[in-house]
């Protein structure tokens, strides 16, 4: 990084939220350890006003701004790159919640707020506020916002993208714009929210959000089942919804591979005496008892030989510790290579999901055979989350030159079923070279055309999510 004179900023936020050395370095590298980067500093606005004026200095002196929420991001997005001089932007002081309107359904905050903390708000004023993911207790609204998360709920209630109301953001100028209007209809031209959701920091940063509310459930259970053969996969998902059209909250993909590691490193009792290769995790909610729904579904499961076992959680505890397993199965923690690995966001259309995991599988098995191959997420979704990766170090060389042609076949999938690369973790710098090939080049064209006109300078997040 070049010497640039801090002392202006310093002034600006207050000389404590200007990290630099030992202090900004956590802010430069992602969550799995798989991006590092530099920047002058990691600049911490504790206001919308302080904000913009960062991004009036930011705009004058030429510099770059990558906006960070909780960087809990799976696709290197909030990594600055240092490639020019740059700023972390991270939004981590903003953290109030503004308001809870339970008679509006809605609530509004500021972009530092984490996922777990408007969860609780809501539940607080008897409402609920739907996303959730195993990072809930790191990753923000902004990032949330930014990478138009998804979770486990998204089945019932969609992803980020539905929740958004209306959004203040500060532009690359450092102007304001002031869209924080909780109106259910507007038709008043372009959904200029909605253009930010999604947009992973390239064309403003994200300072408050409004955003809906639902009912709460006043019941709730959850079980996990033992499917007979993954190829039924759907026909069960198919069953869960007809049994439960408004109380299926969330649909998942568990395998063996993965339960078991996650019961092996937390030393905890498998809820199966008899394994199965994959389970499903399902919750049932809603305002009226769902107790006999989810027996109506495990029997009728069970009848048609879709599944050949089932734990079902009579208690809170036991239903939180269902879901734990869920939350700990991404590979981060559970594999000393999984920055190695090759790990997949793909959705393809519901229908498709067994024949995308087999595919993979295969491609796998070919190119990659001494690697662990396992896929789990919201299949609810026709999102998957398949990871490959090497499990010894004397595996690594050799997946770390077959990971090249094993990520080219498994993109011809991808776009050859009419799927995508990102279900929901963003593009960021992980897929960029990759998913030109997904959407028409006018697509891409109408993109950039957006961007050039938001931040005609390029020093929004460059080098993430438009192919070079
Ligand atoms: C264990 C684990 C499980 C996960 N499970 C899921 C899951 O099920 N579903 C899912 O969708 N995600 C999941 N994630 C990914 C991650 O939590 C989400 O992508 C989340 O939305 C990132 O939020 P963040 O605040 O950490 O954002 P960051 O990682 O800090 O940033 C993500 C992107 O948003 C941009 N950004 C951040 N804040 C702003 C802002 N205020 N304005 C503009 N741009 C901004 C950044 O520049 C970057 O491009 C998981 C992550 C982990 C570690």
């Amino acid at each position: 990084m070049p010497d640039i004179d801090l002392d202006r900023v310093r002034a600006l936020v207050g000389a404590a939220n200007v990290l630099t050395d030992a202090d900004a370095a956590p802010a430069l590298v992602d969550w799995r350890t798989v991006y590092a980067g530099d920047a002058l500093a990691v600049v911490r606005p504790g206001t919308t006003d302080e904000v913009a004026a960062v991004m009036s200095w930011c705009a004058e002196h030429g510099i770059v701004v990558v906006p960070q929420g909780g960087n809990t991001g799976l696709s290197g997005g909030a990594t600055p790159r240092g490639t020019r001089p740059c700023i972390a932007l991270s939004l981590q002081r903003m953290r109030a919640i503004e308001s809870v309107d339970a008679a509006g359904w809605t609530m509004t905050v500021q972009a530092g707020v984490t996922i777990e903390a408007m969860q609780e708000a809501a539940a607080a004023a008897d409402r609920l506020f739907a996303p959730d993911w195993g990072a809930r207790g790191s990753a923000t609204i902004g990032g949330a916002i930014a990478t138009d998360a998804g979770g486990n709920n998204v089945v019932r209630y969609g992803n980020m993208r539905d929740q958004v109301l209306g959004l203040e953001v500060v532009l690359a100028d450092g102007r304001v714009w002031d869209g924080l209007r909780s109106l259910r209809k507007d038709s008043t031209g372009y959904d200029l929210a909605h253009l930010f959701v999604g947009s992973e920091g390239t064309l403003g940063v994200v300072t408050r959000a409004v955003v809906k509310l639902h009912p709460a459930p006043q019941y709730q259970q959850s079980a996990m089942a033992a499917l007979t053969d993954l190829d039924r996969l759907m026909d069960v998902f198919a069953l869960a919804r007809s049994t439960a059209p408004d109380a299926l909250t969330a649909f998942e993909l568990l395998p063996e591979t993965g339960v078991a590691k996650v019961c092996d490193t937390f030393d905890l009792a498998h809820p199966f005496a008899t394994r199965a290769d994959f389970y499903v995790l399902v919750r049932f909610a809603g305002t009226r008892p769902v107790t006999d729904l989810l027996a109506t579904f495990l029997d009728d499961a069970s009848a048609a030989g879709l599944a050949t076992d089932a734990a079902v959680a009579a208690t809170a505890e036991q239903e939180q510790r269902l879901w734990f397993l869920r939350d700990e199965l991404p590979p981060m923690g559970l594999y000393p290579h999984q920055a190695e690995g090759l790990k997949l966001d793909a959705a393809v259309p519901i229908e498709r999901m067994v024949a995308f995991h087999d595919a993979v599988r295969a491609i796998a098995d070919e190119l990659a055979p001494d690697a662990l191959a396992y896929g789990f997420g919201h299949v609810g979704d026709g999102n998957l989350h398949m990871t490959i990766l090497p499990l010894t170090d004397d595996d690594v060389p050799g997946f770390r030159a077959a990971k090249p042609e094993l990520t080219r076949r498994i993109d011809e999938i991808i776009v050859g079923l009419g799927g995508t690369m990102s279900a929901e973790h963003g593009v960021g710098q992980e897929l960029r070279s990759r998913v030109a090939a997904q959407k028409p080049p006018v697509e891409w064209e109408l993109m950039r055309t957006i961007k050039a006109a938001l931040d005609p300078d390029d020093r929004l997040n460059p080098g993430v999510l438009l192919p070079e």
